[in-house]
């Protein structure tokens, strides 16, 4: 299903029929067959998708993942979410994705180099002519942004790569960072609490979930659950996160750290003040939102609250803080990189999370603002805002 409610976007959209189509139909989805040789007689044909949703506003800006249970459908949906998550956060950019269809648990370092490169063999001239900026996602990191940077030569071409040629300090923390911050601003905001001593329930302990526990232990706030997808913790007095995060860093997993066992269900129906699915999708649902006890949510991950579970927590009076804006922090991030590529400039890290935080608290505002003029939920607010911003652009560029 689109993401785009046109119930919600109605006035936006009035008289712009065109506005309508374009809005609702990617500019261009590429199903591709990958053919890597993993060894001098194996050769491997992967599914891949690449969809480019809208690029009025910028180049198509958007992560590659590698995912077993990749379709060109999520691969559709996240574009979606990138091309609004950009307009949102006014980042001049617009939507695009990337999707593997491989199990990157089971893929070394060395097979990811070669699906890379099998890739920029097929995107070159997209990646070339600057249409399409890829950076990391599920299944990606640095290591693989280094290799479309070698097999491409343009440092502008992909964000994400390691410090040492042309990273940006403080990428990698950038989306965990924007997490912790829009968490911080919903409790003042919304609840006009301090963020201090709220508990704090995370799931999903990748980048996304172990750097925003990290940032909201250091404003003071108790992460009392933490799980991914093999297992899940609980300590009622709060985790000391830069230990934890070592730990799992050495063993790749939870296991074996202090604290109880607690599963993935019942980790998002645990009685804490903030919630922040940061793993993946569809996991708020229609069966899991009604046992939520947490007030706030903070989507970490890209579209962890399907349509129904939105409509159960607005009558619950659980306040929601959308993808588009609560995971926002590695594209604003993205844009300081691709923008210091062009340019040579350095940037350091504190300057990369203060940008990072008076963006969203821009946008966090004008949210605010519509929300009560409108009498909207966050993620209606947001939709319309970044709608806006995209129909002005396609007005601008005599695309409608
Ligand atoms: P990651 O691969 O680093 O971590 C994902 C974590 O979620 C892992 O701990 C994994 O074990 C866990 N997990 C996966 N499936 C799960 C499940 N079904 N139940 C419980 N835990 C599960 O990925 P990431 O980069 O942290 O991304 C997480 C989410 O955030 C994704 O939705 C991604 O699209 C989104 N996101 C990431 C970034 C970024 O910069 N990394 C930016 C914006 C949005």
């Amino acid at each position: 299903m689109s993401i785009f409610d046109l119930d919600i976007i109605k006035s936006e959209l009035e008289g712009k029929k065109n506005a309508t189509l374009l809005l609702l139909k990617a500019e261009e989805k590429k199903i591709i067959n990958l053919n890597i040789w993993i060894d001098n007689k194996t050769l491997i044909v992967a599914d891949a998708f690449v969809v480019y949703h809208n690029t009025a506003r910028g180049p198509a800006k958007g992560g590659i993942r590698i995912d077993k249970n990749v379709t060109l459908e999520e691969t559709t949906d996240l574009a979606e979410r990138m091309t609004l998550k950009t307009a949102l956060t006014g980042i001049p950019f617009g939507g695009g994705k990337s999707g593997i269809c491989m199990d990157s648990a089971k893929l070394d370092s060395y097979m990811k180099k070669e699906i890379m490169k099998e890739f920029v063999h097929i995107i070159r001239s997209d990646l070339a002519s600057g249409y399409y900026v890829p950076a990391p996602d599920m299944g990606t990191g640095p290591k693989e942004m280094a290799t479309i940077y070698g097999e491409t030569h343009i440092p502008e071409c992909v964000t994400g790569k390691p410090l040492g040629i042309g990273g940006l300090p403080g990428r990698k923390e950038a989306t965990g960072r924007g997490v912790a911050f829009s968490a911080y601003y919903g409790m003042k905001k919304l609840f006009k609490k301090e963020i201090k001593g709220r508990r704090v329930a995370i799931q999903g302990f990748g980048n996304v979930g172990s750097w925003a526990a990290y940032f909201l232990e250091e404003m003071g706030a108790k992460i009392v659950a933490v799980s991914d997808l093999n297992s899940g913790l609980i300590n009622k007095k709060g985790f000391d996160i830069k230990k934890l995060m070592a730990h799992y860093n050495i063993n790749n997993s939870l296991k074996g750290f202090e604290g109880e066992a607690i599963s993935n269900e019942d980790l998002l129906a645990l009685d804490v003040d903030i919630l922040i699915p940061a793993a993946c999708e569809n996991v708020l649902t229609n069966k899991t939102a009604p046992k939520v006890k947490a007030k706030l949510v903070v989507e970490g991950a890209n579209g962890p609250t399907t349509r129904e579970a939105d409509e159960i927590f607005m009558k619950m009076g659980v306040e929601v803080i959308p993808d588009i804006l609560a995971n926002s922090g590695g594209v604003i991030a993205s844009y300081i990189e691709w923008k210091s590529a062009k340019s040579g400039s350095l940037t350091s890290a504190a300057e990369v999370f203060e940008f990072i935080d008076r963006t969203i608290e821009r946008c966090f505002e004008s949210l605010l603002t519509l929300k009560k003029l409108r009498k909207l939920t966050n993620k209606e607010s947001g939709l319309v805002l970044a709608v806006k911003e995209v129909i002005n652009a396609m007005e601008n560029r005599g695309w409608i």
